[in-house]
């Protein structure tokens, strides 16, 4: 039975490796398949289109959306769709401008209110895209020695409830559900943890999202046990990975330990290929 890993990061996002480098790891630590889930965009997943074709391991598409849900950010998990598709091109669009308008509001409020001056290009040469994200950011406070380490400017100044409640464009879930879905790929609710209670999930189920991530390094076995039973109850698709991030990033020593059978992925890929034959189908 092979091994896999849904949810992985490069440089096209947070993540520290770039695509050809993460495909030489997953041969290398045995997995059979792979997802490159940046936040808000498939370049990674495009760049490592290529390199995948002749190596031994099955590259499916993806990306991990954040998601607008009740005043709160939520992360998406989306698998499987047509990347050419124009809905979901346009969607991702949107993304990106929110993203960038985002960090301009974050930059302000850390002007403002902690003396802390950093520009947008300076986030952009750090991110070396203009894929930016508030991992860049603690970067730098790292670099400049304002904090000793990311998990501390999390804590000091980018996980704050006011930078939480900051007004952005990201898109809600049953936008997001739906323009995969059109384009033939399902979505899953990342990382659920601790983050909601019953109540809460139901309403981000009932929202549109076809699974959940009861496989992540972040949970507890406990929890993975739960978000399993609730996704058999619920007919829900099961996925998971290792939210991998580079070497000495976010759950590093997890690549290649924490992963999901691949009868899991099976079931993933059976539900995203009658939804595309419908599709198909009702077009012709
Ligand atoms: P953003 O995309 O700007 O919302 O930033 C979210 C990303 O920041 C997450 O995907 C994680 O990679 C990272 N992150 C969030 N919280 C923490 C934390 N406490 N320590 C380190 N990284 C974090
Ligand atoms: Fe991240
Ligand atoms: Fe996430
Ligand atoms: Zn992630």
């Amino acid at each position: 039975m092979g091994k896999a890993d849904l949810h992985i990061h490069t440089r096209a996002s947070d993540g520290s490796c770039d695509s050809e480098e993460i495909l030489r790891l997953a041969v290398e630590k045995g997995i059979s398949t792979i997802s490159i889930t940046d936040h808000d965009t498939i370049g990674g997943y495009l760049k490592a289109r290529k390199a995948a074709e002749n190596l031994p391991v099955t590259l499916i598409p993806g990306v991990e959306f954040t998601a607008l849900h009740s005043g709160k950010e939520i992360h998406v998990l989306a698998y499987n769709f047509n990347p050419d598709d124009p809905g979901l091109k346009h969607l991702l669009g949107k993304q990106k401008l929110a993203r960038l308008d985002r960090m301009e509001k974050i930059l302000g409020f850390l002007r403002k209110n902690e003396g802390i001056d950093l520009t947008l290009d300076e986030i952009k040469g750090q991110a070396g895209s203009n894929n930016v994200g508030r991992p860049h950011i603690a970067q730098i406070l790292v670099k400049k020695k304002i904090v000793a380490s990311v998990a501390e400017a999390f804590i000091r100044y980018l996980g704050t409830p006011l930078i939480e409640k900051i007004d952005v464009g990201y898109r809600c879930i049953e936008e997001i559900a739906d323009v995969v879905g059109e384009a033939g790929g399902a979505t899953i609710l990342a990382h659920p943890g601790p983050l909601y209670n019953p109540d809460e999930m139901q309403e981000l189920i009932d929202a549109g999202l076809d699974g959940l991530e009861c496989i992540h390094p972040s949970h507890s076995f406990d929890q993975q046990k739960r978000f399993t039973e609730l996704a058999a109850r619920q007919h829900l698709l099961v996925t998971g990975g290792s939210d991998f991030h580079g070497t000495g990033r976010e759950y590093d020593p997890y690549f290649g330990i924490v992963t999901l059978s691949d009868k899991r992925v099976k079931d993933l890929e059976r539900i995203t290929e009658n939804r595309k034959k419908l599709k198909m189908n009702i077009g012709s």
